[in-house]
């Protein structure tokens, strides 16, 4: 009898329930099977990876959701070590890792040397000499200070307009605005908050990059050899299919006596149940009030509240790229230059067999927290949106692309926002008053897929350790 057959007949204890079979859920799951704990993940789709989703298709490799992540926590890098002799870590091209900003019709580089920094057409001169008093500048006391707010005060008008803004795009589709440095950007927050000035403390941390395992923590842009679902694919093999109930729909959770949770729900028209001391929820705040329907509605509230920007990828592959070259990492689009796209990744420059040889593969994101109602346009509407950006931005008359697919998101990155700091409490709150209740997954702890990976091996860490700690009592 297998595992699983053995769960749903005997109902036998387990130890955790993960809810969700993203990069989250099934790290999270990877980690605590290694420890020896019997994991159940419950996914509501028919397939492991969650936004994580690598298409392989005449000659292209690409991906419907998230195409690179940066090693920015150590705990990344280490899952890959971690997963040797699996899946394999692909680091991007150091050759390709030119960022271009658009700015009056052309693209330009974003400097990366002081030579080019003084050349630059992005930044006014007044900010490129406002920049040399940065580190005298004093540092900020307003916790809620908005990442627009901090950049003008230390930085200039035009390095919020022309580096920062687009990046925010990159990374967050969302408004500086908007997001507040302390919950969005933490490492930038703390370097002011630590060194007093964002060069200053830049410089002090390439002289004292810390211990070993500190120096795993890079800026370097990371992938998985064959595309980012042969990273989500061998965990969710290592956790073992038996472990992972795919299609469980309806969940609902209910405190059972002895303060255990019973998550409740169906597979394919069959009743499921199943009953452990520890659940993990990895998903959208909006599931939380059906998921786990005992929770405080105030302090649900806090959490629901949590505003995403909604993303729509768009795909083309060329088999013959008749474009410029591409030697770079991809183009971001600043909010004042009032375009369509929000930037193109320049995906098969940086990593390895994306297109075929002479071939180009592009990812084009549109929409983001700013432009909403890109998202409701049809695939013909999309479409011809962004070949007139193509053929502008890149001068290709008739881009008639080999492969074109389109990915929507409608809540694909939330945003950490001034609200940030009463969903934090109200997680707290209600994680404190049912032990065993970890709420996870990007509500909180960052966006990108190393903040995932990192949350994920904290949380694993932690209920290894209570589950310890309860034997002995
Ligand atoms: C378009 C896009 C581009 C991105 N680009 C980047 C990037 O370039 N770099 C980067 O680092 N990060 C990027 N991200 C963010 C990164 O992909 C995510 O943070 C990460 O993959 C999220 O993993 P997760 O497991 O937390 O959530 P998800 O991948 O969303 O997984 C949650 C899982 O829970 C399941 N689920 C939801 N509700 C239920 C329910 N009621 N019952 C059971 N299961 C349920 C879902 O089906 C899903 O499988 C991007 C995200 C998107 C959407």
């Amino acid at each position: 009898m297998t595992f699983r057959s053995r769960l749903m007949a005997e109902k036998i204890n387990i130890d955790v329930i993960i809810i969700g079979a993203g990069l989250t859920g099934l790290t999270a799951a990877w980690y605590l099977v290694k420890q020896g704990l019997d994991v159940v993940v419950l996914e509501k789709d028919n397939r492991t990876g969650g936004v994580i989703q690598t298409f392989s298709e005449d000659g292209f490799v690409y991906e419907a959701g998230p195409n690179t992540g940066v090693l920015s926590h150590p705990e990344a890098a280490e899952l890959f070590e971690d997963l040797a002799g699996r899946c394999r870590l692909e680091i991007a091209n150091p050759d390709a890792k030119r960022r271009l900003i658009w700015k009056s019709g052309r693209w330009h580089a974003l400097p990366g040397g002081l030579i080019s920094a003084v050349k630059t057409p992005l930044f006014t001169a007044g900010d490129k000499i406002r920049i040399l008093g940065e580190p005298f500048r004093r540092k900020g006391n307003d916790p809620f200070e908005t990442v627009s707010g901090l950049v003008k005060r230390r930085l200039g008008r035009s390095y919020l307009d022309y580096a920062v803004d687009p990046f925010i795009s990159g990374i967050y589709a969302g408004d500086p605005d908007r997001l507040v440095t302390r919950y969005a950007l933490p490492k930038l927050y703390a370097l002011e908050q630590n060194y007093g000035s964002f060069i200053r403390g830049a410089v002090r941390k390439k002289i004292d990059p810390g211990d070993e395992r500190m120096k795993k923590a890079t800026r370097e842009v990371f992938s998985a050899e064959g595309g980012l679902a042969s990273l989500t694919d061998d965990l969710a093999e290592g956790v073992g299919a038996g472990r992972i109930f795919l299609n469980s729909k309806d969940l609902t959770t209910v405190i059972s006596r002895k303060g255990r949770f019973a998550v409740k729900g169906s597979i394919n028209g069959n009743p499921l149940e199943l009953t452990a001391p520890y659940v993990i929820s990895t998903v959208d705040s909006a599931v939380l009030p059906s998921l786990f329907p005992f929770l405080d509605r105030d302090d649900l509230s806090s959490v629901t509240n949590l505003e995403y920007a909604g993303v729509t990828q768009v795909i083309l592959g060329f088999k013959n790229w008749k474009g410029p070259e591409l030697n770079a990492f991809g183009g971001l689009v600043p909010s004042v230059e009032k375009r369509d796209i929000l930037g193109v990744l320049f995906t098969s420059s940086f990593l390895k067999n994306r297109a075929p040889e002479g071939g180009a593969l592009l990812s084009v994101f549109m929409g983001g927290y700013r432009h909403p109602g890109l998202l409701e346009l049809n695939d013909d509407k999309t479409k011809s949106l962004v070949y007139k950006e193509i053929q502008e931005m890149f001068g290709i008359k008739d881009p008639d692309p080999d492969i074109l697919r389109i990915f929507r998101y409608k809540r694909a990155i939330p945003q950490y926002t001034a609200s940030s700091k009463e969903r934090l409490e109200a997680i707290e709150r209600l994680e404190g008053r049912y032990r065993g209740l970890v709420l996870g997954g990007n509500i909180r702890d960052g966006i990108g897929m190393a903040d995932r990976i990192r949350q994920a091996r904290t949380i694993a860490g932690e209920v290894v350790e209570n589950i310890r700690g309860r034997q002995k009592e």
